[in-house]
């Protein structure tokens, strides 16, 4: 396999995320077929990541981030890559 995988967006820190029931599939403290907003912070990416999920970490709209003191992303969810693209075409 040498495949290049597919080329990831360009997000913006801060950029706040509309996520459709179908466009994730994982996350933290997140309930499956409901849309979810992140505002991001950054994405994970791993080595041998899959073509089509990658693993965004942000803050959830309603966290004070960042306008309280710094923390860790207090989120994650496993998104399409094609729906990150998708929104990022869009802004
Ligand atoms: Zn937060």
């Amino acid at each position: 396999m040498n495949r290049s995988p597919q080329p990831l967006p360009d997000i913006t820190p801060g950029t706040l995320l509309l996520l459709e029931a179908n466009d994730w599939s994982y996350g933290r403290d997140l309930t499956p077929g409901t849309s979810v907003a992140i505002a991001v912070t950054g994405i994970r990416d791993l080595l041998y990541r899959s073509d089509e999920w990658i693993w965004v970490l942000g803050h959830r709209p309603e966290c004070e981030y960042p306008n309280v003191d710094r923390h860790s992303p207090c989120m994650e969810v496993r998104a399409k890559i094609a729906a990150l693209h998708r929104q990022v075409a869009a802004s």
